[in-house]
Order: C-alpha cells, then sequence, then structure tokens
C-alpha cells in the first residue's frame, strides 16, 4: 500500500511539472500519440539556441555541427533497435506516411529475366522482365493502403489479406484488387504492421522469415521473391523492437508516436541487403552529388541515407 502512495505522488508530481498542458484533462490518445513533455521542450530550445547549427550538407563549421548530430542520432537509433549500421541504414523521412510512399515510389516489382530464360508470352517479352505482386493485410493503416495507387502498373497483382487468408492455399478471388498477368515472379512486397493502429494487435513478428520462405499458404499462387515492410509506427510507442532477432527488409515509423516531439520527422530502415530494390527517380536538395539544369544528368550520392 505504502509503495502504491508513493508510486501514485511521484506520477502526480511528475504529471504536474512534466506536462501542464494535462492540468484539468484526461488523455487517453497515447496510441495515436504520445505527449511532448515540458523537459523535452526546453532541452530542444536549450540545444538550438546555444549551438550554431547550419545546412547539413555545405563545408562549415556550423554544417559540420549539423551532419555530425545527424549522424549521432542515427547511431543511437539504430543501438535503440539492436542493430547497426553495418545491416540497416536509417534514412530520415517526413513521416511513417512519407516511409512508406517513398517504399512505394522506389521498390522494383520487376525482375529482368535471367540469360537463357524465355519469355513466357508477348506481353513479358515486350517488358523483358517479371513483376512481383503487392499484399498487404487488411488490418493496415490508410497510408499502407494508399501504397498500391503508385504501383498499379508496376506490379502483376495487388492483394489485399485478412489475418485468417494468410494461410490458406486457395484465396478467394474477392482479396485480389488487381491482377494484370497470369503468372507470377519478380519481387513481391508484403506489408503488415508490426501493431495495429486500429485494434492494438500486435501481429506475429515470424511471419516475416515465414514470407522471405515462402511458408505462408497463399504465397502458393504468388511466387517471386518475397520482401516484408513491417510498419512499426505503433508498436515502438510502447514496445521494444528488436531488429537482432526479427529482419524485416524494410521498417517504417514515426518520432512523434515514441517522443511527443517532433510530428516533422520519422524514419525508413533499410535492411542493407535489400537497398538495391530501392531505385530513386526523382531529385532534389543534398541527395545528388552533382546534377546539371541543361542536361538531362544527375548522379545520386552513394550513401543510401544521404540519397
Ligand atoms: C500513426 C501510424 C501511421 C502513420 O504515421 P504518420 O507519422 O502520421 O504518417 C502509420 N502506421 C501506423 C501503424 C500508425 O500507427
Amino acid at each position: 500500500m505504502a509503495f502504491v502512495n508513493m508510486y501514485n505522488v511521484e506520477i502526480e508530481s511528475r504529471r504536474d511539472n512534466e506536462f501542464p498542458q494535462l492540468k484539468g484533462c484526461t488523455y487517453v490518445e497515447h496510441i495515436g500519440a504520445t505527449l511532448y513533455s515540458k523537459s523535452q521542450i526546453e532541452a530542444y530550445q536549450q540545444e538550438l539556441l546555444s549551438n550554431l547549427y547550419g545546412n547539413p550538407h555545405s563545408r562549415s563549421e556550423s554544417s559540420r555541427l549539423s551532419t555530425d548530430a545527424v549522424d549521432q542520432i542515427r547511431f543511437w537509433l539504430l543501438e535503440h533497435f539492436n542493430t547497426s549500421q553495418e545491416e540497416y541504414t536509417l534514412v530520415f523521412t517526413a513521416n511513417c506516411t512519407a516511409a512508406l510512399k517513398t517504399i512505394a515510389e522506389c521498390f522494383t516489382f520487376s525482375q529482368p529475366l535471367k540469360d537463357g530464360e524465355k519469355a513466357k508470352d508477348a506481353l513479358s517479352q515486350m517488358k523483358n522482365s517479371q513483376s512481383g505482386c503487392f499484399c498487404y493485410l487488411l488490418d493496415n493503416h490508410t497510408s499502407v493502403q494508399g501504397m498500391r495507387e503508385c504501383l498499379n502498373d508496376k506490379t502483376s497483382a495487388i492483394l489485399c489479406l485478412p489475418e485468417s487468408e494468410l494461410y490458406n492455399k486457395d484465396i478467394s478471388k474477392s482479396f485480389i484488387l488487381a491482377q494484370q498477368d497470369s503468372y507470377n515472379a519478380g519481387n513481391c512486397l508484403f506489408v503488415y504492421p508490426a501493431q495495429s493502429n486500429f485494434s492494438g494487435r500486435k501481429y506475429p513478428l515470424s511471419w516475416i522469415e515465414a514470407i522471405r520462405n515462402q511458408e505462408l499458404g497463399f504465397q502458393n499462387q504468388f511466387t517471386g521473391n518475397w520482401f516484408t515492410v513491417l510498419d512499426a509506427a505503433a508498436l515502438v510507442c510502447t514496445s521494444p523492437l528488436d531488429l537482432g532477432v526479427h529482419k524485416p527488409d524494410f521498417v517504417t515509423l514515426s518520432f512523434y508516436k515514441m517522443f511527443g516531439f517532433p510530428t516533422g520527422l520519422g524514419a525508413l530502415l533499410v535492411k542493407n541487403s535489400s537497398a538495391a530494390l530501392l531505385k530513386k527517380t526523382y531529385f532534389g536538395g543534398g541527395t545528388v552529388a552533382a546534377s546539371s539544369a541543361t542536361e538531362r544528368f544527375h548522379v545520386f550520392r552513394p550513401n543510401l541515407a544521404e540519397r
């Protein structure tokens, strides 16, 4: 009882000191967005006011300070998810939505035919490649649903599956939103949330390995090289994510869900061995080493995070 009382006093005083914005309120949207604390906002302000942070892409002392801070934070974050830059690259994005959109825009579904392999029909002859399918769990954020609109003409099929269908060898046609070809190959993408933002349900991380090995029933009809996007935005606000154990090809998240602040920052974690599957077209800002205004010439920076 004494412990409970002390605990309550501690919580109450922390609430008063750290979350003055909660005065007179009961906040039950923690899973949607956790709250920023007073000391966090003050420390951030202090940091900006006592250091000269410049544009991270130029050659000056203020620029180097920004670059070093970004690199340091990237290092801490990889450590937080129990991985390192040897295995994963952390790309900062505007939010989780932007990370998912980047994958939709850049993922290569097609795979050039191997030497000696014959195209199966006129269509694939024309494309000279085979495209994989895009599959997402029914219980996903709208930002995952939206991915399908970017890649409609890049995939052989688009599937939306409820959990119960994942293990079925013969999924109903009604789960197939689009189908271009009668065969499938190439690179396939499966997207699911580590935790549902809607129901709070945590989905098995063992699916990552099972998907890669094509062990789930529905994959029977959709063969190819399978890759996984783990939408970890909801999970990481209250649970650890150990990338030393489970290794999705891509992980997306947002920092306001973890820390309440800032809202305009998220991350795309890319497993280095799958990085070659992301091919950028748009370039801008410091993502290129060189570009020309008068000729269609540009060279992306070699480092994935900078690119
Ligand atoms: C919040 C959330 C998103 C979207 O995050 P934004 O940073 O707002 O783009 C995506 N997926 C899940 C599971 C979420 O909880």
